[in-house]
């Protein structure tokens, strides 16, 4: 089953042809948008300007803490107002609440990033505070991703550059699902992995740059790479593509040391690290991750070694049925704590 976007606008200035955008999805009725009170200050008029322009009916939902009972009240909202369509404009936490709301009221789910921060504004997956798993939930993909560079550009930097750890993740996460398809004869879409690939390295080819006249280039340039694995993933069927060991040491941490950096930084650093595993070229992708500010160590996180090395040991049973090089290699505390000084990345 691929379970794919229908529309996908990103353009430079666009966002007050939103209502445009949403009305030839729907073709009629109201929208719930879902976002945090600063969003809602920054953008809310000019969003409701452009849904009225179309005679679209305009329902809000203001989430603070992001967690399920928020997802369950978007839900029960959605169904109350009899809205056709819901909305999630903001950066990964507003547009997850909306993912998740629209997935468990059964409605369709527009994703309008305000920010790159992870591969959330496009895939079917969620993870956020009060779910029963550690790791991501299938929920669906967006029926449109509408994504204004003009806004995202003016997102801080460091929600960009963990955008990048999210996305250069791709890398180890493919090389986890081949050693997946050859060592446990596990389903592997070429295609899927490919696009995922593709994507990753845009990062690591050194024209990439958030920085200085171009940077918007380079703004687009993430935003369509972090919708393409999200589209990747879709076609895969499964988050393979995305989430790999890197990942699983990621969501170990979210454990381990709540709180502590944003989920592209984990991940990031989480890359440099399952490539040395991997024997693969671990010191291009450090040095990608430097080059856009991303953090490289987990002391940068405030994580210190030893936790880390918890969490490494704790990554395989996160998720007991995902074959990775942590379940193959069955590392000692000893072995992370080599493997940690060796990358550099304590
Ligand atoms: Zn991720």
């Amino acid at each position: 089953m691929m379970e794919l976007p229908r529309r996908v606008f990103v353009g430079d200035g666009i966002l007050d042809g939103l209502g445009e955008f949403i009305l030839d999805l729907t073709s009629e009725g109201s929208a719930l948008f879902v976002a945090g009170p600063q969003v809602k200050r920054k953008l809310g008029s000019r969003v409701e300007d452009s849904m009225t322009s179309v005679r679209l009916e305009i329902h809000w939902y203001i989430t603070e803490l992001s967690d399920k009972q928020d997802a369950l009240q978007v839900a029960k909202i959605a169904s109350s107002k009899g809205v056709s369509v819901v909305v999630g404009l903001g950066g990964g936490n507003s547009v997850d609440v909306a993912k998740l709301g629209s997935f468990y009221g059964g409605k369709p789910f527009v994703s309008v990033p305000t920010s790159a921060s992870h591969d959330g504004i496009s895939s079917p997956f969620v993870s956020m505070k009060g779910l029963e798993k550690p790791y991501s939930l299938v929920a669906r993909p967006p029926i449109g991703i509408f994504a204004d560079i003009d806004v995202i550009a003016n997102a801080p930097r460091r929600l960009l550059a963990s955008g990048c750890g999210d996305l250069i993740a791709k890398i180890t996460a493919v090389k986890d699902w081949e050693l997946a398809r050859d060592e446990v004869s596990e389903y592997f879409g070429k295609y899927a992995a490919n696009l995922a690939l593709m994507s990753a390295e845009i990062l690591l080819d050194g024209s990439f740059n958030l920085e200085g006249r171009r940077s918007k280039e380079g703004v687009r340039e993430l935003v369509e790479a972090l919708v393409s694995t999200g589209v990747a993933a879709g076609i895969a069927g499964s988050s393979r593509p995305c989430s790999g060991s890197e990942h699983l040491v990621t969501h170990a941490l979210d454990q381990i040391a709540p709180g502590k950096g944003l989920h592209g930084e984990k991940c990031g650093v989480s890359t440099i690290l399952m490539a040395k595993l991997h024997g693969l070229d671990w010191k291009a992708i450090a040095r990608a991750l430097q080059s856009v500010k991303c953090p490289t160590t987990y002391s940068e996180l405030g994580i210190p070694r030893d936790q880390v090395a918890k969490a490494i040991l704790l990554a395989p049973s996160i998720r007991e049925e995902r074959y990775t090089i942590l379940t193959r290699e069955k590392l000692t505390f000893e072995d992370a704590i080599r493997l940690l000084d060796d990358a550099g990345v304590a």
